[in-house]
Order: C-alpha cells, then sequence, then structure tokens
C-alpha cells in the first residue's frame, strides 16, 4: 500500500472542549506521523474558502460561523493508506451514525460540530494542505 498524506482540522470545539491531546493521542496511536502542526483562527472568509464547495449547501453559513468560532488545529498526516485510514478513525460526518469507538461517536455533539476534519482523497488533502502549511513548514520535506 502506498504512503500517503492527508489533511486534518481539530475543529474549534475540540479545542473549546479541551479534548486536543486526546485525540492527537488516537491519531498516533492509530500509527500517523504527524508531519506539520499549528494553531490558527480562521475567519468567515478563510473558512468560506476551504469549505467553498458547500458555498450553495443550505448549513454553508452555520459551518463558516463555526469553523471561525475559535481556534483550531490544521495537521498534516502520513501513513500508507492514510485518507482512507483517517476517515474510518474519525468516523460518519454525523456523529449519530459514527461507528462506536471512532472519534466522531465519542466526542461529537452533532452533524455540525463534528470535532475533527478529515480530506476526502489525496488530491483534495493536498489542496487543503497549502490552505494551511508553507512547504517550509512541512517538517518531513526538509529531511
Ligand atoms: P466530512 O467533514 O465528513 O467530509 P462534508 O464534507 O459532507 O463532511 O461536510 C463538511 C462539514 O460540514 C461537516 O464535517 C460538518 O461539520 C458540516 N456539515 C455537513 N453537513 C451538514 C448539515 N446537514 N448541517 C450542518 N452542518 C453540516
Amino acid at each position: 500500500m502506498a504512503v500517503e498524506r492527508t489533511l486534518t482540522i481539530l475543529k474549534p470545539d475540540c479545542v473549546r472542549k479541551n479534548l486536543i491531546g486526546e485525540v492527537i493521542r488516537r491519531i498516533q496511536e492509530a500509527g500517523f506521523k504527524i508531519i506539520a502542526m499549528k494553531m490558527t483562527r480562521l475567519t468567515k472568509d478563510t473558512a468560506g474558502g476551504f469549505y467553498a464547495v458547500h458555498r450553495e449547501r443550505p448549513f454553508y453559513g452555520e459551518l463558516t460561523d463555526f469553523m471561525s468560532s475559535g481556534a483550531c488545529v490544521p495537521m498534516i498526516l502520513e501513513k500508507e493508506n492514510a485518507v482512507e485510514d483517517f476517515r474510518k478513525l474519525i468516523g460518519a460526518t454525523n456523529p449519530a451514525e459514527a461507528a462506536e469507538g471512532t472519534i466522531r461517536k465519542d466526542f461529537a455533539d452533532s452533524l455540525g460540530e463534528n470535532i475533527i476534519h478529515g480530506a476526502d482523497s489525496v488530491e483534495n488533502g493536498k489542496i487543503e494542505a497549502a490552505y494551511f502549511f508553507a512547504e517550509s513548514e512541512v517538517v518531513a520535506n526538509k529531511a
């Protein structure tokens, strides 16, 4: 299986609930290597750009309000089969439908506030990673 990169964001609800450490522990225990990480705060505009694909959806305003409501922690992760394995680790978008033991099942309150983001493809992960990180901030690129 190929080594892949994926992009995750610990969303503002994860930060507010003091779950940064616990969620990173689960990510590392599942074998993902963190190759870039920062704490930042999106504006409504930058959150809107990140989720531009959802611009026409009825929840877009709610989503961009939430994503800009506090600090978040984007990370680039590396592992074999990273994209698919990470989506399994976090669980379904709606925590009510997420499998037992997944991060969203255990910690998320609602479909809108669901703790964590995971890219849905290697290509999108690359675009999303460039949204948050300069090449010089990705440690694996500086070996
Ligand atoms: P995922 O984050 O699992 O890839 P999507 O790309 O479909 O899911 O949606 C992006 C984010 O938008 C979700 O994680 C969630 O925070 C929010 N969202 C999706 N659908 C809804 C909805 N029907 N109502 C409110 N928020 C939603």
